[in-house]
């Protein structure tokens, strides 16, 4: 649909009086990186970055306009069977990128928003960007004008995947399928994977953009200003294409080591989405559980209602403008798909 006609709908109110007529449900944010400058990252980071000024409109727009509330407050609401609050929305960011804390915390702090924060761990403590950010870099920048999937090559049975790198189309599909892979490897498999193409591309990341992620005493402050922080997972692969023992050392690690660092139980987990679906599942569903989550999130779209469970949790997508994040909350709120 297009931006006019979006302004028309939601002007004339006809969304939100829909959305009084639905069962009261709570949308579950997701966000990852606000930058001042989002353009500076984009060979890194991608998409998933909002501006500064983006972000603040946007919160000064739930806090007017909707109920935010805690993933804690949703948690009892679903455990009591309660219906939520009206219009609410509770801000979750992925990744822990060091940006959640210098840019995007003042302003939730500004606006009495509260959020939790699924950080990965390995990136945390090595102070590295998840590989995602590390695969397009390489891609993006390499001068390489082909590539050739050493892997491929050296599997007898299979003839080698050979990409040219000569636009930045031809880059972005070998990235996706280089994406493919990585996201089924965990732990020290996935980083020799990572290492394997920067050496193929001749390009990686240089060593300060590790100063893009959180640090554990950055993270002891967020929660110190009421905030929730919380696991998503280890490396950052596709929980759902691991195999089972590393998927559950993915849930269990992360939990443990979150623990003992911040002193606090870390009780809610995000599924990360590189690449590839399903990306959960009942099994890791299952695992989640016997680890002993309470909630977890996955970027499945839609909204949560009473009798949800809570360790498949749905999320939306704010988009990057105040316009579209008002249009995806009212369509949801009113019962149309986003
Ligand atoms: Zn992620």
């Amino acid at each position: 649909m297009r931006d006019w006609a979006k302004k028309t709908i939601l002007a004339s109110g006809a969304l939100r009086l829909a959305g009084n007529l639905h069962g009261r449900s709570a949308a579950i944010l997701m966000y990852h990186s606000v930058l001042p400058d989002p353009s500076l990252q984009a060979d890194s980071l991608g998409g998933i970055v909002h501006s500064g000024s983006a972000f603040r409109a946007q919160m000064e727009l739930l806090a007017r306009d909707y109920h935010p509330i805690s993933l804690d407050q949703t948690v009892k609401h679903l455990r009591n069977g309660e219906d939520f609050p009206k219009r609410s929305v509770v801000v979750t960011f992925d990744d822990g990128y060091a940006d959640n804390y210098e840019v995007a915390l003042p302003i939730l702090d500004q606006f009495a928003v509260p959020a939790t924060f699924y950080v990965t761990v390995d990136c945390i403590e090595n102070k590295r960007l998840p590989w995602p950010s590390r695969l397009r870099f390489a891609f993006r920048r390499t001068k390489q004008t082909s590539w050739t999937d050493s892997k491929t090559e050296s599997t007898t049975n299979s003839n080698p995947e050979s990409w040219n790198l000569g636009s930045p189309l031809n880059r972005e599909e070998a990235f996706l399928a280089a994406c493919d892979s990585c996201c089924q490897l965990s732990g020290a498999a996935q980083e020799e994977f990572i290492r394997r193409i920067e050496h193929e591309l001749q390009t990686s990341l240089p060593g300060q953009s590790g100063s893009l992620m959180m640090s554990y005493d950055q993270l002891r402050e967020l929660a110190g200003h009421g905030h929730v922080v919380g696991s998503h997972t280890m490396t950052h692969p596709n929980m759902a294409q691991l195999k089972v023992d590393d998927a559950r050392r993915e849930l269990a690690e992360s939990k443990q080591r979150l623990e003992s660092r911040l002193g606090s139980p870390i009780k809610h987990f995000s599924y990360p989405c590189p690449a590839l679906e399903p990306h959960w599942s009942e099994r890791t569903l299952e695992q989640s559980r016997a680890v002993g989550y309470e909630t977890a999130v996955t970027t499945n779209s839609g909204l949560t209602r009473r009798g949800d469970e809570l360790l498949c949790l749905k999320r939306l997508r704010p988009t990057k403008t105040l316009e579209g994040l008002r249009w995806n909350l009212e369509s949801a709120f009113a019962g149309r798909t986003v």
